[in-house]
């Protein structure tokens, strides 16, 4: 198939694909998806070899936010039966972390509800990456907070924090559909001022909303432009008790061919399985670690995944290994790029972002269930619902695999790591 070979070939090169070139990936029929799994296979081979990267979600503070994302389980009027609580303990959270790092977590993402920190938040979270890495100075730690103020960033950089997240979930033209409470512009703005900072940047989507084919290329290839190291694929989970209750829009080919596209527009970059995948992608999954190098371990912010030992299972049969402590998760060239970055702070979003060649091998250095779209949310979009692509089965409501977190941050339960 020319599109795949072209694809593949692109993709080697770290050259980015015609937006043409995207959507027909998502165009692609069934018959031909082993063929497309096969292509991006090759692309993730090349740079991330047959590692997998396990990250681990501690929700610090979880429900009650004031903000409207449709999509998420813990926003303003959510019915949703989701654990509430204020901030964890440092000492506490470091607790939940240690389980994920025992389990074979490289990375922990500390999730905070909520529209943005306080700088009392800040504090909170200083001492609890001080807690985390006094135990473990190899451990990666990720925030996501929400939206940052001036100087945060580069408090949190100082107290240790390797990356942040901060998703931009959709593209720019149908924002306003999902969330009314803050813009598109506010997160890439979010996204630049951690990057300006020198942390690594997380940024991601979340599909399964209603969005169009283009919305998709379009919020992929935003995320190539701001140069996020690390993107986060959600796959929405249609929590009961929010607007998005009834968007059931993925099947398991689908998000196939979702991550397919993002791998060959990003394909240096660190594409991670994020919130749905074991409702959507299911007994498919092992093909999703055909393209993607990473995943989070056990369950996410306000929805349960499946056991941990599951996830190493999976990924020991499907012929992959646990990325170590001591490995690298990005390609030389992006590695170097981020620690240069890290060293004297980005200062802006980097165009041409994830590494393609022409914009000099990847840039600066581098979130996902619920939180600020850490995909624990889900949701369809608030307005201008798109229906499944001609030829392709809308999928049935899997209402029987969303899960509530009942266990782990935030319970008297031992955490699912
Ligand atoms: S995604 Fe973040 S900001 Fe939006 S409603 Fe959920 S917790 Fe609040």
């Amino acid at each position: 198939m020319d599109l795949l070979d072209t694809l593949t070939a692109k993709g080697l090169r770290r050259e980015l694909p015609t937006r043409e070139e995207a959507l027909a990936v998502l165009a692609t029929t069934d018959d031909e998806l082993l063929d497309v799994v096969s292509a991006a296979g090759k692309v993730r081979r090349q740079w991330f070899g047959r590692r997998v990267k396990l990250n681990y979600l501690v929700n610090l503070k979880s429900g009650l936010c004031p903000e409207d994302c449709s999509y998420c389980s813990q926003r303003l009027g959510s019915k949703a039966e989701i654990l509430k609580y204020t901030w964890l303990k440092p000492e506490q959270a470091a607790e939940a972390a240690r389980a994920g790092v025992a389990g074979g977590a490289k990375r922990v993402c500390l999730v905070a509800s909520g529209r943005g920190p306080t700088d009392r938040d800040i504090d909170r979270v200083s001492d609890t990456i001080a807690a985390i890495k006094d135990a473990d100075e190899q451990v990666e730690v990720c925030a996501c907070l929400g939206l940052l103020s001036d100087n945060q960033a580069e408090r949190l950089k100082a107290a240790g924090a390797d990356a942040y997240n901060h998703n931009l979930n959709t593209s720019e033209a149908t924002y306003g559909d999902i969330t009314t409470t803050h813009t598109y512009a506010d997160r890439v703005d979010t996204v630049a001022k951690a990057h300006g900072a020198g942390l690594s940047a997380c940024s991601g989507l979340i599909a399964g909303m209603g969005e169009s084919d283009a919305d998709l290329v379009d919020v992929v290839f935003a995320l190539r432009e701001i140069g996020s190291d690390s993107v986060p694929v959600n796959f929405l989970i249609p929590f009961e008790g929010t607007p998005l209750a009834q968007e059931w829009n993925l099947t398991p080919q689908r998000c196939l061919r979702i991550l397919a596209m993002v791998r060959f527009v990003c394909p240096d970059v660190e594409v991670r399985i994020a919130g749905g995948r074991e409702v959507h992608l299911r007994s498919l999954q092992p093909l999703g670690l055909e393209i993607a190098n990473s995943i989070f371990l056990g369950d996410y912010l306000t929805s349960e995944g499946q056991a941990g030992q599951a996830d190493l299972d999976m990924i020991k049969d499907a012929g992959f290994t646990v990325e170590g402590a001591g490995e690298a998760t990005l390609p030389r060239h992006r590695a170097d790029a981020a620690a240069a970055a890290s060293e004297h702070g980005c200062g802006t979003a980097t165009p041409g972002g994830c590494g393609s060649a022409a914009s000099g091998a990847g840039t600066a250095a581098d979130a996902a269930d619920g939180g600020h779209a850490c995909g624990s949310g889900g949701c369809g979009p608030c307005g201008g619902h798109v229906p499944a692509p001609a030829g392709e089965e809308a999928d049935e409501a899997r209402t029987d695999l969303v899960r509530v977190r009942r266990r782990g941050a935030g319970t008297e339960l031992a955490p699912n790591a």
